[in-house]
């Protein structure tokens, strides 16, 4: 197919889609889009990977999120209704589990992991993140892919981990939410950048003003996202989200970079193959 869009960021094998999966996954194609479809702990990243074998375009991401790592909630949209428990993990990263998973040649990034502070109830949980998330620092280093990192309330923490470690490689910030000068260390540092539906209907969120911060980012650098089944873009809001809608955000991208929608088009395609080594 010819892409014309990317989704870098999104839940296509979420028990959400149930019957409807094959047809959304359909209407993305129809759209030009390909996506990255992001696991959230073993069982939904074996899932991510199972589906994305089977769609020309559709990838993987493999990884543990940093609210997994500590006992959580419940989400039926994420894990379904089997087995109905109220909260779930924690889990640990299970190198040899992951390992195995990565052999698949539609494995082009690790996470969705990170810092999420408002999941940790203590100093001690934080910990456990800082832990989980350097584990999957060293395997992303190993198996030469960039990271998908998820971030709450700890860029801080996030940027420090990177600088007293160094990094080879320019891994993905997703759904950015932090400020200027945040993304000005993420910049220095090589990173990538994805936005996805918040921006068309909420410019403005707890102090951090997207458009400047979008503004402040240089383009080449921009990566486009839904992270459905949440957070669908105007003119969607209300519905489940789904990959197919990414095309409204790169039109508010093209917006807010006052730049010609087939230009910031263009670019967040040829800067998927640089970010994902994605042959698109
Ligand atoms: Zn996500």
């Amino acid at each position: 197919m010819e892409f014309r869009y990317f989704d870098a960021h999104t839940h296509a094998h979420f028990p959400v889609y149930g019957d409807e999966r094959d047809e959304m996954v359909k209407r993305a194609a129809d759209e030009g889009v390909g996506m990255i479809t992001v696991g959230t702990r073993k069982d939904t990243s074996l899932a991510a990977v199972t589906l994305a074998e089977q769609y020309e375009h559709m990838w993987a991401a493999i990884g543990l999120y940093p609210g997994h790592t500590v006992a959580s909630f419940h989400d039926e949209d994420e894990l379904g209704v089997v087995g109905q428990n109220e909260t779930e993990g924690p889990e640990s990263f299970d190198y040899d589990f992951f390992k195995k998973l990565a052999e698949s040649e539609k494995v082009v990034a690790v996470g969705e992991c990170g810092l999420d502070y408002p999941y940790c109830r203590n100093e001690e949980e934080k910990e456990i993140q800082k832990v989980e998330f350097i584990k999957q620092i060293e395997f992303a280093d190993e198996i030469k892919r960039p990271l998908m990192i998820h971030c709450r309330d700890a860029y801080g923490d996030v940027a420090d981990i990177f600088k007293a470690r160094g990094t080879a490689r320019s891994h993905v910030m997703h759904s950015f939410r932090g400020t200027i000068e945040e993304a000005r260390r993420f910049v220095e540092m090589g990173f990538y950048f994805t936005f996805g539906g918040v921006i068309t209907f909420r410019p403005k969120k707890d102090g951090v003003n997207y458009t400047d911060v979008i503004r402040s980012i240089p383009t080449d650098r921009l990566l486009s996202e839904t992270d459905a089944p949440w957070v669908a873009p105007v003119p969607h809001r209300g519905k489940r989200n789904e990959p197919a809608y990414v095309v409204e955000v790169v039109k508010k991208l093209a917006e807010i970079k006052d730049l010609p929608p087939e230009i910031i088009r263009e670019q967040i395609l040829e800067n998927t193959r640089r970010a994902f080594s994605i042959d698109i």
